[in-house]
């Protein structure tokens, strides 16, 4: 990536993983600047990673050519109209906030804006994220790569075509490491209750999901149904749990979960 001057507005839990990674290949530490009310948060920052970090977002905005929004949601509108003062025809805006548009970052800032909005999920904060992004028409191809470079420090990358399908990201990558805890607990429980040890269990657990997982992405020409089919004798143990979790409307049940997360994030937009 060409090196830029980077500034994250928010230097959080997500600017603290995606500056980690950015540092630790290469990107040089005096480009990045981080800020914070909160001067602990940032003194980690500055001892860790030897990036520049300070109090006042319009003067480290002003210097930047790419802006990072990192603060929650509700702080958003406060953030950009603080920075609205600043000419940002030449700069790049990415926003990590969930559930706000495109159009809504326009009416804070109150002036033409090149913004990307990317929706990472919660493990990009170890390395193995997945990070869905959207530009619109104005953004260039140079702009695109310096963001999916930025967005690769926190795991995987795919781009959408339209905004809208950040819902679905929302579903399928947003949420879903709940979804798999959930499950996980489940097991859990279950195994607890039939009296064995809960740090076996979840060893047991935790890397049969590892494995599963693995095994998807290891073998891209096979589909997911056709893995479960390799992996289940007819009439053995494996068949008869499938054939009770399918009796119990587990895809029903995964497709309620989901079209409510998309109803959700489109009402919280
Ligand atoms: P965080 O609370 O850890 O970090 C945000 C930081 O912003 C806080 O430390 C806060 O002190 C600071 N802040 C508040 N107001 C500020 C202001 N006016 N100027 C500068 N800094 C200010 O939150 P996070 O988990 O890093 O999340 C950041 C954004 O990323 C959120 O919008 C969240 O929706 C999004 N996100 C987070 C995750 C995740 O895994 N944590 C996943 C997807 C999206």
């Amino acid at each position: 990536m060409a090196e830029k001057k980077l500034c994250f507005i928010g230097a959080g839990n997500m600017t603290r993983s995606i500056t980690t990674g950015l540092v630790s290949n290469g990107y040089p530490a005096t480009l990045i600047h981080a800020t914070n009310p909160s001067a602990p948060k940032l003194e980690a920052l500055q001892q860790t990673l030897k990036i520049t970090t300070s109090h006042d977002n319009l003067a480290a905005a002003k210097e930047a050519d790419v802006i990072i929004l990192s603060v929650k949601p509700h702080f958003m509108q406060d953030v950009c109209e603080q920075l609205a003062s600043l000419d940002l025809s030449d700069k790049l805006i990415i926003t990590i906030a969930a559930g706000i548009p495109a159009k809504r970052y326009r009416d804070y800032f109150g002036q033409e804006i090149k913004l990307i909005r990317t929706m990472p999920n919660t493990p990009t904060q170890i390395g193995v994220g997945m990070t869905g992004l959207y530009a619109g028409d104005e953004i260039s191809s140079e702009q695109k790569s310096i963001c999916e470079q930025l967005m690769l420090s926190g795991g995987e990358v795919v781009w959408v075509e339209h905004e809208s399908e950040l819902d679905q990201v929302i579903a399928l990558a947003g949420s879903s490491p709940a979804y798999f805890f959930l499950f996980m607990e489940a097991m859990i429980d279950n195994a607890k209750a039939s009296g064995m040890d809960e740090l076996k269990a979840r060893q047991l657990v935790q890397q049969a999901a590892l494995g599963a997982a693995q095994m998807v992405k290891q073998n891209p020409e096979l589909s997911t149904a056709q893995l479960r089919a390799n992996v289940t004798s007819k009439g053995g143990t494996t068949a008869q749990a499938v054939a009770a979790l399918e009796a119990g409307n587990i895809r029903g049940i995964v497709k309620q979960a989901m079209d409510d997360c998309v109803a959700r994030a489109q009402e919280m937009a």
